[in-house]
């Protein structure tokens, strides 16, 4: 996805990797995988640090998770990066089977008719005033959820945009390198 928006890209897994990049995807999978791994790796601070700098970063799905700086329903043991003033509820939409896809209007990026998939996602439960919110969507008790968040160059979504092949939330995320 980035490549086709035109952005050189490199895999981090250890803190060296950091050093000169302008800005980080957190991706989707597993937040308690992800936290421990991190962890491992002696990534946890660096990442804390580089998300405090100021640089970019984009956190989809478990990344949204790793990006908050609260979350319900993580595990015990969970360590989050945080970053972006919100709580955030892990598996809030329900189980794997619950995952779904639908299209969503995202406003005031202009992005209309974006295919949004959810795959055992997470939505934002609360959002600081400084936080905008940038997509919301209907869950199945009828209330609007929040999918998509920004803080600064900081962004965040529920959904997985990289499994569409639609790259206008990428685009959106390399403008604010
Ligand atoms: N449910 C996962 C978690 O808690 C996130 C799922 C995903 O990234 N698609 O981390």
């Amino acid at each position: 996805m980035l490549s086709g928006v035109g952005v050189a890209t490199k895999k981090v897994r250890n803190p060296n990797d950091l050093v000169d990049i302008d800005g980080l995807i957190i991706p989707g999978g597993e937040s308690t995988t992800i936290s421990m791994l991190a962890q491992r790796a002696g990534l946890l601070q660096p990442l804390r640090d580089f998300i405090k700098s100021g640089k970019a970063v984009y956190g989809s799905c478990a990344g949204m998770i790793m990006l908050a700086d609260r979350i319900l329903d993580g595990r015990s043991d969970q360590e989050v990066f945080g970053g972006i003033d919100i709580t955030v509820k892990r598996n809030a939409f329900g189980r794997q089977v619950d995952s779904f896809e639908g299209f969503i209007n995202i406003e005031s990026l202009a992005i209309e008719n974006f295919n949004a998939i959810f795959i055992r996602a997470p939505w934002v439960e609360k959002v600081a005033a400084d936080v905008e919110v940038l997509a919301k969507v209907v869950g199945e008790s009828g209330e609007e959820r929040v999918v998509m968040v920004r803080q600064g160059k900081l962004l965040a979504t529920s959904f997985h945009p990289e499994l569409t092949g639609d790259n206008r939330i990428h685009k959106y995320f390399v403008s604010l390198l």
